[in-house]
């Protein structure tokens, strides 16, 4: 314990909370002399028994002996459990240095009450005299939390009020906007003392935790699942990088129109979308850019500060087309004006999401638009919608009306783990002048690899992702995208 204190230290931590009830031999007198003396942090001693979700399983009598013991050894706060807190308080009978805080807390590892029983719970709590109200309970859903930071706002004591598992998450960070007194962070992830738990160094490194105020702006990416999410990563750092008031947040929800019912409050201000909520944040919008009409689904939104109104758009095309466009210019020198996609045969492999998104870009930019798919009549479906022509996969092997098309595949055959599949055998590469490749795990896929060796021009799904981030940027801080920092942060997180 002693080392890991010293490691809490190192990684930024303020105080250090020493859960006496992990320890599998515990001779109170010795170890908590010890451990509160020689940490290098303030220390915070909690001995939780079973019966409120700790590993201490003796006598209770004892338990309470040793938490009087770390009171008189001057801990700079200790835990009692609301449970035994009015008993506890007469046994001490104000005899406790002024520097001794006592925290109260309660745990709730089924649900997340109402604001009313939360509100009662703080009252209660505080009745038995604590220093400190500990409120912690449990997300069934991510709109559990709003009830705890509507708590947390309206406290008039120092309150620590956390919500825990997976979709507790942004409680842990957000704490700090509401003004929670502290906020807990494990030395290793997943070696944690409650469900949910991140890192100390995630909450300082990545939600850059001392940054955030009660005026700090909230952002996110709402998808499920949607811990694999390099996005806050990346704007996290690109915020900081500006000196933007901005936290981005992974949303795990379940119920794209609840989230945004629930947090309506004008400090929620834009949001990344990713699957499966894509179609259902559409439906929640006030308004929706033509493009993200046509395709049925956003990719991002924003709450205008103007008037409140949610605002959707796509921008997965521009993050493509984009960098398609840009190695196109490069290879044939294009004026800015005209797109060098204008006029030219763009066959798009796949017809979901990122299928779509390609097809109207390539359509938008005035593309000849040719959708190859597995299954024929999806093909057939977006194909009309930008008057395009509708074919399958098997098909396009021998498709070349002409040489120096442009190939786009969307379909994830080629992604990690299967990496030596690909959607076209390399025979039929050689009738394209450049081959995008929307997956980006690998970022150099059999498709790309065997364009190039065709002599293709290739462009990786890194930069169809790259390249909607600084968009998304921009839309979210009306600043330019630092640009070489989001490819470097992009880079050290791939
Ligand atoms: P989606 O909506 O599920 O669409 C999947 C597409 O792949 C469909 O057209 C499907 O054809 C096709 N497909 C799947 N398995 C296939 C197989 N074994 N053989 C032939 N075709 C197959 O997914 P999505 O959101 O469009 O994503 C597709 C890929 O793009 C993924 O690899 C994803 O990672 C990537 N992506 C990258 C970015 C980026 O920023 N770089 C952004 C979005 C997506 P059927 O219609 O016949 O099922």
């Amino acid at each position: 314990m002693l080392t890991q204190m010293k490691k809490a230290q190192e990684l930024g931590a303020d105080l250090v909370e020493i859960r006496v009830d992990f320890l599998k031999n515990f001779s109170p007198r010795q170890n908590l002399e010890v451990l509160i003396k020689q940490s290098p942090l303030p220390t915070l001693i909690t001995y939780r028994p079973k019966w409120e979700g700790g590993e201490y399983d003796g006598q209770e009598s004892k338990r309470q002996e040793a938490l009087r013991l770390a009171i008189e050894l001057g801990s700079d706060f200790v835990d009692v459990e609301l449970k035994v807190a009015q008993g506890f308080f007469s046994s001490i009978q104000g005899k406790k240095p002024e520097k001794v805080k006592i925290i109260v807390s309660s745990h709730n590892y089924e649900s997340t009450p109402s604001i009313e029983e939360i509100g009662e719970l703080v009252a209660r709590i505080q009745a038995t005299g604590a220093d400190i109200v500990k409120i912690a309970t449990t997300a069934l859903d991510i709109t559990d939390n709003a009830r705890m930071f509507h708590v947390l706002v309206h406290s008039q004591v120092p309150m620590i009020g956390l919500v825990m598992g997976e979709r507790g998450l942004m409680s842990r960070i957000l704490t700090a906007k509401y003004g929670g007194f502290l906020t807990f962070g494990s030395i290793e992830a997943g070696i944690v003392s409650a469900p949910g738990q991140p890192t100390i160094k995630d909450l300082l490194d990545l939600y850059n935790l001392r940054l955030i105020g009660s005026d700090t702006k909230i952002h996110g990416v709402i998808g499920n699942p949607i811990g694999h999410s390099k996005s806050p990563h990346l704007y996290n750092a690109a915020f900081k990088s500006v000196g933007f008031n901005g936290i981005y947040l992974p949303l795990l929800v379940d119920n794209v129109a609840n989230y945004i019912s629930t947090y309506s409050s004008p400090d929620f201000v834009g949001y990344s979308y990713t699957i499966p909520h894509k179609e259902d944040g559409l439906k929640c919008c006030d308004e929706v850019d033509p493009i993200a009409q046509a395709i049925g689904a956003i990719s991002c939104m924003i709450r205008r500060p103007t008037d409140g109104k949610l605002m959707g758009y796509n921008v997965d095309y521009l993050g493509a087309i984009g960098a398609i466009e840009e190695a196109l210019r490069g290879s044939n020198g294009t004026p800015p004006s005209v797109s060098p996609l204008a006029g030219k045969l763009f066959v798009v492999m796949g017809a979901g999401g990122a299928g779509k998104a390609l097809a109207y870009g390539g359509y938008e930019k005035g593309a000849r638009v040719v959708v190859a798919n597995r299954t024929y009549e999806k093909a057939k479906e977006l194909a009309s919608k930008v008057g395009g022509q509708a074919m399958t996969l098997a098909e396009l092997k021998d498709f070349h009306p002409e040489e120096g098309m442009i190939l786009a595949n969307t379909t994830s055959v080629g992604m990690k783990p299967r990496i030596e599949d690909t959607p076209l055998p390399k025979e039929a590469l050689k009738h394209y002048s450049l081959v995008f490749d929307a997956i980006y795990t690998p970022k150099l896929t059999r498709l790309l690899r065997e364009a190039q060796e065709c002599g293709a021009t290739i462009v990786y799904g890194t930069e169809m992702f790259i390249n909607q981030a600084f968009v998304q940027f921009e839309r979210f801080t009306g600043l330019p995208a630092p640009k070489q920092l989001i490819r470097d942060v992009l880079a050290r997180n791939t």
